[in-house]
């Protein structure tokens, strides 16, 4: 029996991109999914008043995994003037606390950094994503009051699921985990390390260390060939994420996986990029390698090994540097791109 996908594009490029990730999944994986397109996003809330229909949450609910695109337009906003954040509310309702983020260079052209050649850089950051500092969110904005305040909520059970969860990636790849906090400064941040500490107990096999979190960006440009799996909150898993896509090419290279214990959504790490919606030039690697993630995930041999396929033609593809989006200063469309991992699979 194939697995059940439910496919959201959602808004801005997510419709193109995720054109191309289900064309490279019916390619590499044949008769293992049955993919199936639903409604999301601020352009189905113009439709039908609702970002993340019943129907659609649903359909979420009972598939084996979901692919999604992307979601937000910039002027379609909540009556209070938030924006719409379908994408994190599903995160929420499927607890998926675990933000795995990939970020690998296939090509020593595509870093801004000096001196750094194909997989010299690799390593995935886990952010933890049901809490943190984006805790209070949903909290009324009152522009007016003297003073407002931001909660950073660290709870035992999450930051203990969330180091339990990196730990075991880390014991998959290079067997070093890095925890990024505030220790020094936060109360929240001290206890999240002394979580981090108890629970590596139980990991003696990888090497774990704690790196404060305004170092980490600063070691992320100077020797990201260093860290193997980062752990940290929230809010700095949010920000560092960019920064990481940032040393192996920007958005459109990396892709992310939000898991929790029965459900998983697979996503580029991207937004809807208004700026260049419509015009078909989107990078859509980080969504076919999303689009591997999940096949990866998926509890089968089968999909596994169409996993690597799609890896090692995404790799294939991006050796050489003229196979690029304008993003990375090449000239193909997004299709194009589409069509170059195609050939390879
Ligand atoms: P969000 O808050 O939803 O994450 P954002 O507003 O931070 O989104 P993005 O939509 O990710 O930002 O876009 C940031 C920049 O990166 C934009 O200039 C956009 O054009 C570019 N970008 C994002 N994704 C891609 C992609 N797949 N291909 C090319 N450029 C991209």
């Amino acid at each position: 029996m194939p697995f059940e996908i439910a496919v959201l594009p959602g808004d801005g490029i997510g419709p193109d991109v995720i054109g191309e990730a289900v064309r490279v999944l019916d390619a590499a994986a044949p008769g293992l999914l049955r993919l199936t397109e639903h409604a999301a996003g601020a352009a189905e809330y113009l439709r039908s008043g609702s970002p993340l229909p019943e129907a659609t949450l649903a359909a979420c609910r009972s598939a084996d995994a979901i692919l999604l695109g992307a979601m937000g337009i910039p002027h379609v906003r909540w009556p209070d003037g938030t924006e719409m954040t379908p994408q994190i509310d599903l995160r929420e309702i499927l607890d998926l606390y675990s933000g795995v983020r990939p970020c690998k260079l296939y090509h020593a052209a595509d870093t801004p950094l000096k001196n750094y050649a194909a997989g010299s850089i690799d390593l995935v950051l886990v952010r933890e994503n049901t809490e943190g500092l984006f805790f209070g969110r949903k909290e009324p904005r009152r522009l007016d009051a003297p003073e407002v305040r931001d909660v950073m909520r660290i709870s035992r059970a999450a930051a203990e699921r969330v180091c339990r969860s990196a730990f075991e990636i880390a014991r998959r790849r290079r067997k070093k985990l890095t925890l990024v906090d505030k220790a020094n400064v936060l109360p929240s941040m001290a206890y999240l390390r002394s979580i981090f500490m108890e629970i590596g107990r139980s990991y003696p096999d990888v090497a774990a260390e704690c790196v404060y979190v305004d170092a980490m960006a600063l070691y992320l440009v100077q020797r990201p060939e260093r860290y193997d799996v980062l752990v940290t909150e929230n809010m700095f898993g949010d920000i560092l994420s960019d920064l990481a896509a940032g040393i192996v090419g920007g958005m459109g290279m990396a892709p992310s996986a939000d898991i929790g214990d029965r459900h998983a959504v697979f996503q580029p790490s991207h937004g809807s990029a208004p700026d260049i919606a419509g015009q078909g030039i989107a990078n859509p690697v980080a969504t076919i390698l999303s689009a591997a993630l999940m096949l990866d995930w998926l509890p089968s041999p089968e999909t596994k090994a169409a996993a690597r396929r799609i890896e090692a033609a995404v790799e294939a593809v991006l050796a050489d540097p003229a196979h690029r989006t304008p993003d990375l200063g090449g000239k193909l469309t997004t299709q194009q791109m589409g069509d170059q991992v195609l050939a390879r699979l």
